[in-house]
This record gives C-alpha cells, structure tokens and sequence, in this order.
C-alpha cells in the first residue's frame, strides 16, 4: 500500500512567475510584548487595509502563523469566536469576510525558551533575541510575512526588572517606566516602514559601549554596541569601524543615517552571522568582540567589512527592499559590493580585490559549476532559507560591480541615486534597479539581465594576430556559458572586459579601436556582448601582449593563456590584480609540471635541490634565501645589480627546478602590500 498523507507529499516550489500582490496591505503594527522565558504573552494590534490593485477583489485575509498558540482576536474591538476564522493545521490563519479596512487586535502565546530553530523570538545565554529574516516573524504573531507588506512598527516590552534590565526594539526610544516593584517596561517607535523581516526585539542584562555620531546634516545619533559583562574592552574596533562606515557611506553614496539611535547587540548563539535589523543590528560575538591578545588581523578586517555590511543595508535593503525572496540579490549582492568598495577604500584596493576575487573562485565557482547551480536569481525554491549562497551574494556582488564597471563611478551614482530616490520607502526587484542604473544614465542595460537569470560561469576563450604591415592587432574572444541544472542552453552574457596592451618592454601601451578617433591611455574596457567578437587595435608601434581581465572586471573563466605571455605580464603588468594573477597561474603550472615530473621519476628527491652556481648551496636553502629578497613592508626593494639601467629592482622567487618569477619593483610591491 502506498501511502500518499500529506505528511508524506514532496513539498511544493514557489515560483517567481506566481508572484501576485498581496490582497492587503499592513500599514500599522502595534506589539505589546509580556514577556516570560517559558511563556511570552503577544498582543497585536494590526492597521489592515485591502490593496486595491489586488488581483482578487473580495478575497480573505490570510496571515501567516508557526509554531503560535492564538489567545484571542477582534475585529474593530468585536471579539471573533471560533466560527469566525479558520486555522490551518500549517498555522495559518484565515479571515474570510472582513471589510475593506480595518483594525484587527490579535494576542498570541508563545514559548520563546523552547524555541530551538533560533528564528522568531528565543533565549539565548538568558536573554531574550530574534531573527526575523527571512520568515520568522510569524513565530511571533499571525502576519501577512512577506517583504512586500510594509509597516510602522510600535513596540512595548514588559519584563522583569533585575533579570531584564535592558529593553530594546527597532527605532527609537520614546517612553520607559516601572510597573511594579518587580517589572518594567520600555516603548519604542520607528517611524520608517518596514517588512516583518526587520522586526527586532532584544531583552537581557547587558551593558552598552557608548558613542556619538554627528551626520552630514548635523543630526546627533547615538551610537551602543551592547555586550555581556565583561566583554566592554572589545568593543573598541567594531564602534570605530560603526563611525567609519558611516561616513563613509554619506561620503560615497550621500546615505546619511536616519533615527537617533543606532543600537548593535553581541550574542553568542546567532545563526545569521549578523542581521541588519532597522535600528537594532544584531550580531554573532565573533563579529563584533576583538582585542589585540586574541583576535587576528582577519578577525579585525571581519569585524569591520561585517559591521559595514550591516549598516549599508540601512538603505540598500531596510529602506528600499526587496519585492519578494527571489529579489534576495538586491539587498545582498549590491550590499556586499558596497562592503567591499568600502573595504578597499580603507586599505589596499589591489589586496581587497585578490581576496574577493579568491573567495569567489574557492566557494562561488563549484556551486556554479555543481548540481547546486542557480541563478543569481532563482525562479523556484522550496524553501528561501536555502538561498542564502555565495551564488546570491557574491556572484550577486560581482553583477553590481560589472554594472559599476560599465557606467563608471559617476554613472553608477547616479544610477544609486535615482534608485533611492525612485524607490524609497518600496519593495521592489533587481529590473527595477537595472532601470534605474539605465535611466540614470541614457544606456540600454537590456541584455545585462541574463547575469539574473542565467546560472553557470562563462568561460572565455582569445585568439590575436598581429599585422605588421598595417601595425593593428586584433583580438577574437570567444564565450560559452557552459550548460547547469535546468538551463541547457545559454544566451551570450554582456561582458566587460577590461583590458590593456603591453610593448615589448613591458610599458603601457596607449590604444585605439579602429573605429575611434584617439588613442586612450591605460586599462580600457570593451563590451563582449555576442558569442565572439573581433576587437581591432591600430595604430600601434610593435606587436603588442594584451593584459586581460584586468581587476577580474567579470565573474568569467579565461582560458589557458601561453606561458610566456603570462610570465611577462607576471614581471610587467602595472594593474595589480592581473599581475597577481599571472604569477598565481605561472607558479601553478609550474607545481603541476614538478608533480608531473616526480610522478614519471624525472624529477630531483623532494627536499633536495640540484646545485647550481650561485643559487642554491644547500637543501631548501634556496628558496628561503630568495623569497628573502622580496621586499618587506614598507621597504624598498634592493636593487638587482643585474638588470638593466633605468628599471627599478625587483624581487626574485625561484619556484622548483629552473623555473624563476620576477615578483614585483618597489613601486609596484607599495600598491599592493601597503595596508
Ligand atoms: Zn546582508
């Protein structure tokens, strides 16, 4: 016998091609919050509204519940019975004949310290937390939990006075008093609407690292990075990184902060990592808490790329926000764009984009190239919470910065502020912010959608000829997006590539298309935006060795490039990720050759080195002895007395047998390793 219950029934996807609006709108949210570790008394007070531009007219209320007992409802202070609401055995809750606006009272009982999933409202460490993204609010109260439904939130807590000393919410404090000998309470208000995600409520006994922000504008905020007794000296990086990110964003982008407080809370039971909830970021310990005897210098840059990233959503997630999760990407990977920019910003460009680049390479490339492989924006999920992948934010990033990359730094900020000022207080989708980078700036980003849609990582193929008779070059590059789960065949990606020329004595070459009037100077950018493409430089004074890819300007795969050239680049190029790249891929091949060479029993015992005259005296002496000769941090490089006059001198590592990489001169080495 088959059993087909509906316990046993494969889920069912959603689909982004069923989205509808929702049938009503939530535009005040009253919560009044008793809380008890074992029982938490919630009372809500919901401003409902019918969206007239629903599809259905008439249609029931359906407002989302988990794991809620319901106490009591009324409808404009009419207490409903039973026969007036229906509750589905999921938890869902459905009003089938209610006006056209109205006020709906719902009190609700939940038990927060059972609450093991860590997503609604949970104790951890004796205080009370939450995590709303991206559905857990309706383990709180019953709600239409969809980022689309948008309110202004009051928030009352009520709880014991000496076990929960501090009381905070979203927004901004307006009232606080006792109840009792034994109880107290706090309000607190945010007057920006909001989708249920960002709702936040935190209660413990806690004490708060205390600053102050002054905005552009003038306006006095608050700052308190709420800890546990005993971790207030660590504090002191996560603050300072607070205060730069905020300037930095009304520097950058013209963002200023927008309440009179801005609260951040360590805990240590946090699955999230970190949650920009509006008002109230709450953080996992380990993104927050540092002090030179225990943290690293990564732990340092984490804290402060984190708190960053948090912050940033304040605008590019909390007050313009996503229509529904398959719009994750558009809080995300334009959030996570932003958080490195600032990172760059505040040290080593060149480092920040090697390291990102190799992030996305080590977890982003096998998700694209696995049977995981999805869309930066997906059209289905069973459930969203599997959507939180590195194809989402940093694939999603790396679209953002192609965007950035093709308009220009001006061009993308007027692109981010018309956007803002198109969208904000809305819930929209990543066409929506596409058109706003379009229209910011009179171009056709229409193709530039199938980096949406498409899942997989192009892989780039060159082919160059030189014409010495007419001095031009040409490049053929080639694409094939390669086949992924669901997608067998793939339309050409919009590719900016950037690109430069060297001479034969590794100087930037200046450049012109054939069709142009004037040489350019330095790193160009063409657009590849068909399956091949021949680009036709004239003009030039010898046969040229193209530096591609320069900054990694796309999430592509470029295929092999000949040794040599890439030795050249190694010692040549003056953009430092594609120098950096090509000493990777010259030291890469060159391990795999000894490999190959030890595997056929061609090559010398590991350990030991074949003596040569002034290179090696002794074992694996000289390596140690080369790679001395890099210049340290805020050195100069010595100078190697045999290269030629006029050169600056330059570091030497000698990988294996024979095989010698010239790393970098002093000016260059600056560039790259000053932090
Ligand atoms: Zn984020």
């Amino acid at each position: 016998m088959l059993d087909i219950s509906p316990d046993t029934a494969p889920p069912q996807p959603v689909r982004l091609a069923d989205y509808r609006p929702p049938a009503f709108f939530i535009d005040t949210v009253d919560l009044a919050f008793e809380l008890g570790a074992a029982d938490t008394r919630v009372k809500s007070r919901l401003g409902i509204r019918r969206n007239p531009a629903a599809a259905e007219h008439g249609a029931a209320l359906h407002l989302d519940g988990e794991a809620l007992e319901l106490v009591s409802l009324a409808l404009d202070g009419e207490p409903l019975g039973a026969n007036r609401y229906q509750l589905q055995p999921e938890g869902r809750l459905t009003l089938a004949d209610v006006p056209d606006a109205f006020t709906l009272d719902v009190e609700t009982r939940i038990a927060p310290q059972s609450n093991t999933a860590l997503s609604g409202l949970y104790t951890s460490g004796g205080n009370f937390c939450t995590q709303c993204e991206p559905e857990g609010f309706r383990r709180i109260t019953y709600f239409i939990d969809r980022p689309d439904v948008m309110a202004r939130y009051t928030t009352t807590i009520t709880a014991d006075k000496q076990r929960y000393p501090v009381l905070l919410a979203n927004g901004n404090p307006v009232a606080r008093g006792d109840n009792d000998a034994r109880r107290h309470w706090a309000k607190w208000v945010d007057p920006h609407p909001k989708p249920s995600y960002l709702f936040a409520l935190v209660a413990g006994d806690l004490l708060a690292v205390e600053d102050r922000f002054t905005t552009r504008s003038g306006k006095e905020v608050a700052l308190a990075i709420w800890v546990r007794r005993g971790d207030e000296d660590k504090c002191g990086h996560a603050m300072a990184s607070l205060k730069k990110a905020m300037r930095w964003d009304e520097e950058v982008f013209g963002l200023e902060y927008d309440l009179d407080v801005f609260n951040i809370v360590a805990v240590s039971d946090f699955n999230m990592g970190a949650m920009e909830n509006k008002g109230l970021n709450i953080f996992n310990t380990r993104y927050v808490l540092a002090k030179p005897e225990t943290a690293t210098d990564t732990d340092y840059q984490n804290i402060e790329s984190v708190i960053a990233h948090e912050y940033f959503h304040n605008w590019t997630g909390n007050r313009v926000t996503c229509r529904d999760w398959f719009q994750l990407s558009l809080k995300e990977g334009l959030t996570v764009f932003r958080d490195q920019e600032f990172a760059a910003d505040q040290g080593s460009r060149a480092v920040k984009r090697i390291g990102d680049v190799r992030t996305l390479r080590a977890m982003q490339f096998p998700e694209d190239d696995g049977p995981l492989a999805h869309p930066v924006r997906p059209d289905s999920y069973i459930r969203i919470d599997n959507f939180y992948t590195p194809t989402v934010y940093n694939k999603g990033a790396e679209l953002v910065r192609m965007i950035h990359t093709l308009l220009g730094r001006e061009g993308f900020r007027r692109g981010m502020d018309l956007y803002i000022r198109r969208h904000d207080n809305q819930a929209v989708t990543i066409e929506d912010f596409v058109a706003a980078m379009q229209d910011a700036n009179g171009v056709d980003l229409g193709q530039f959608k199938r980096w949406y849609e498409q899942a997989g990582t192009p892989e780039i193929t060159v082919e160059d000829r030189w014409d010495k008779t007419t001095k031009s070059y040409e490049l053929s590059i080639a694409q094939r997006v390669p086949p992924t789960p669901g997608q067998a065949a793939k339309l050409p990606m919009p590719i900016p590539l950037a690109i430069g020329l060297l001479g034969p004595d590794g100087a930037e070459l200046p450049t012109r298309l054939e069709e142009e009037a004037e040489h350019r100077e330095g790193t160009r950018v063409v657009a590849l935006t068909e399956a091949s493409q021949c680009f036709r430089f004239v003009d030039l004074p010898a046969p040229p060795v193209p530096s591609l890819l320069r900054g990694f300007s796309a999430p592509v795969k470029l295929q092999e490039i000949p040794l040599e050239r890439l030795k050249f680049l190694a010692i040549n190029d003056p953009e430092p990720f594609a120098r950096w790249e090509a000493g990777q891929q010259v030291a890469t091949r060159a391990l795999l050759d000894a490999i190959r060479a030890r595997r056929s029993g061609a090559a010398p015992h590991p350990g030991r080195c074949r003596p040569r005259p002034g290179l090696c005296r002794r074992g694996s002496g000289t390596a140690q002895r080369d790679i001395s000769r890099r210049p340290a941090r805020g050195r100069r490089c010595r100078r190697d007395p045999r290269r030629p006059r006029g050169r600056a001198g330059r570091g030497r590592l000698r990988i294996g047998d024979g095989v010698r990489l010239d790393l970098c001169d002093a000016r260059r080495c600056r560039s790259i390793s000053d932090r």
